[in-house]
């Protein structure tokens, strides 16, 4: 078996003379090998596995498997959505994050379910050491320390494997790169400069070098961290405190319940003061004075971005979250900076409750290569080398729970399941649509606007729009799938029990209901779509109800509240999806679509959508285009 290899820093299609690798035909060979051990790579080497496939996770350090690069904490608004369906296939962030917890909070809880966001603070250390835990409990799965300096292609250009630091091949059937911010990572604090992939890690240049000589479209972005603080050196008593909810709820469907002890936060916020110190040192960090060119999170400012960007703001809030249960870091959330480290203590003697706080660690940014995801299917294959795949912030996003929904896309898809959700399914289907249609032209973060379905795209249905699929998918054990099962049919058993009650108007006006005397018969399901209607009143007046078990009872009150909404909803979907059925051919020749602008003929031919309504949502693109587009198609296969 002979596979061609391009050394590292030479470009694939320059290359004069590639150099061929002889693979010894008895070397044992991996399904699928998975670079990088964050969350995009332990989700990627975890579904591969589960799928049935031979995996091997090579990642620089063992003992940052799992690490949290920054904020410790999973979920959030938009986020939780994605680490609730992660865990509705089986994946392993939401049960980590349950072992991990010491604080849980339901976001936005005063607002209606397709908008709450659930989010956990992460005692790190638990967290690195659960996502290890269920990495070594997965059959079919080896981990092996090791830095990915190459990559190994076929005479037909197909990947073939990894090339290690020191030499050694590793033949894969299919690769899955999830490096994070370490391609060509360079910190940034102040004037300091250092080459790094996070802090005390080497950044990734030799794999930098072989995606650029494969001739990718790659950018550089950027993203920043707040020091760190000794939280006993902070004022608390003086501060807002922050608790979380009682109880507990967990993210994953296999937790029956949290068992971490639970902490508290406290809140402060910046003052006239922290502004005008930074204000006043902008020519002193690295974006300001232009030395950094990447774009950074717009959704998650530095604190020198918030001054410049809202000069009239006195004050902004501050987040003291605990990094662990016996661990006394504290990381401020709301104040990342890239300012000298001296500026950093001083601005932090301008906060309230933190004049006397020790230091541990200054914040600093990362500037880093990224791909840009429109080189991708929507499989998250890369067009240009079939079996290499590409998941995380690798391809422009920030954040966890981004990074391991894309992960677990991408290593199913790399162990041969045909793992595409669309948009009306899953946060999963429109995180990566997005990104392979759109691009990110800054890092990308999932929010809940995104999703045009979002009232069908609840964090507490994704087991019931998701599991089924997994099961289908190979993805999903035996025990979830027997839990998936019993709480499906526990459901469509009370639901038809509720729709079964009901009455008149006048029978219902008896039971204390009042409702408009047309004489149309309601449902107790119908009934729990009217304002001020709960499951306690429905199951006072019907007492065959009060065996149905809380969680199931809250299920179908929030179905019930969005039935009418859904019913509107699904017309759209089905538009949605005839649009989705008509598939573009990847080959298609943008140049011989008559009528089409040049700068749509250049974006469509960049991004190949996959098709008709992927083409529609990419900016530039005018329903006029998509008519020419349409018709291009039709008449091609007349
Ligand atoms: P990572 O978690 O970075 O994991 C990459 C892994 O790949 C590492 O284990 C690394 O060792 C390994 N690796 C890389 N190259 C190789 C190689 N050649 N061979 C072998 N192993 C390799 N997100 C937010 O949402 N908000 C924030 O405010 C925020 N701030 C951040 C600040 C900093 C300083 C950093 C570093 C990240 C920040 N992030 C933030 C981003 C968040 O950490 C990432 O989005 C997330 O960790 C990405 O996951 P990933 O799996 O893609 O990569």
């Amino acid at each position: 078996m002979f596979h061609v290899k391009h050394g590292a820093g030479t470009p694939y299609r320059a290359c004069p003379a590639p150099r061929i690798v002889l693979l010894d035909r008895a070397m044992s060979g991996y399904d699928v090998i998975v670079v990088g051990g964050g969350h995009a790579g332990c989700e990627a080497a975890a579904a591969a596995a589960r799928r049935g496939a031979r995996t091997l996770l090579v990642t620089h350090k063992l003992e940052t498997v799992g690490e949290m690069s920054c904020n410790p904490a999973i979920g959030g608004l938009g986020k939780g959505h994605l680490v609730r369906e992660i865990d509705a296939l089986d994946g392993i962030m939401g049960r980590a994050i349950d072992r991990a917890g010491i604080q849980f909070r339901m976001l936005n809880r005063s607002k209606g379910p397709a908008v709450q966001g659930p989010r956990a603070q992460a005692d790190r250390k638990l967290y690195r050491r659960a996502v290890r835990a269920l990495l070594d409990e997965q059959p079919g799965l080896e981990l092996r320390a090791g830095a990915v300096e190459d990559l190994v292609l076929d005479r037909r250009g197909r990947i073939a494997g990894v090339a290690l630091a020191g030499g050694e091949t590793v033949p894969a059937g299919a690769v899955v790169l999830t490096t994070g911010t370490f391609l060509r990572g360079m910190i940034h604090i102040g004037r300091e400069t250092v080459p790094a992939g996070r802090v005390g890690d080497a950044p990734a240049v030799g794999l930098a070098r072989t995606l650029e000589g494969l001739h990718l479209p790659m950018g550089r972005l950027k993203t920043g961290t707040p020091p760190r603080l000794d939280g006993r050196s902070i004022a608390f008593e003086r501060l807002e405190e922050q608790a979380g909810d009682d109880p507990p709820v967990p993210f994953s469907a296999m937790t029956e319940r949290i068992t971490a002890p639970q902490t508290v936060c406290h809140v402060t916020a910046t003052t006239p003061a922290t502004h005008a110190l930074v204000r006043a040192n902008l020519g002193e960090t690295a974006v300001y004075a232009g030395r950094i060119g990447g774009r950074g999170p717009r959704y998650c400012p530095s604190i020198e971005d918030k001054v410049v960007r809202f000069p009239d703001r006195t004050g902004h809030r501050i987040f003291l979250e605990p990094e662990g249960l016996d661990d006394p870091t504290v990381y401020p959330n709301g104040i990342s900076t890239a300012l000298p480290e001296a500026v950093q203590r001083a601005m932090l003697k301008t906060v309230p409750g933190l004049e006397e706080a020790v230091m541990l660690r200054p914040g600093y940014a990362i500037e880093y290569d990224f791909v840009d995801p429109r080189a991708l299917r929507p499989t998250l294959e890369l067009r240009a080398v079939p079996g290499l795949y590409l998941a995380g912030q690798i391809n422009g996003t920030t954040g966890y729970e981004e990074a391991a929904a894309q992960g677990l896309a991408a290593g199913l898809n790399a162990a041969g399941a045909d793992a595409v959700f669309d948009r009306a399914e899953a946060y999963i289907g429109v995180l990566i649509d997005d990104l392979v249609t759109r691009g990110a032209d800054e890092p990308y973060r999932m929010f809940t606007s995104r999703a045009e379905y979002r009232l069908s795209l609840r964090a507490d249905n994704a087991d019931l729009r998701l599991t089924a699929r997994g099961m289908a998918l190979g993805c999903v054990g035996p025990e979830r799938a027997r839990r998936f099962e019993a709480r499906r049919r526990a459901l469509a058993e009370a639901e038809a029990r509720v729709r079964r009650l009901g009455g008149s108007p006048a029978m219902l006006a008896a039971l204390g209901f009042r409702v408009n005397a047309d004489g149309r018969r309601r449902s107790a399901f119908d009934l729990l779509g009217y304002r001020g209607v709960d499951w306690a009143r429905v199951a006072g007046a019907w007492p065959e109800l009060a065996d149905i078990p809380p969680d199931i009872a809250g299920q179908i009150s929030i179905e019930a509240v969005y039935a009418a909404y859904l019913g509107r909803q699904a017309a759209d979907i089905r538009a949605y999806r005839k649009d989705e059925s008509l598939r573009l051919p990847e080959a298609l020749d943008y140049s011989a679509v008559h009528g089409l602008s040049n700068e749509a003929r250049e974006r469509l031919a960049a991004a190949r959508p996959a098709t008709l309504g992927a083409a529609g949502r990419m900016p530039g693109i005018t329903p006029a285009a998509v008519t020419l587009l349409l018709r291009h198609v039709q008449r091609a296969h007349a």
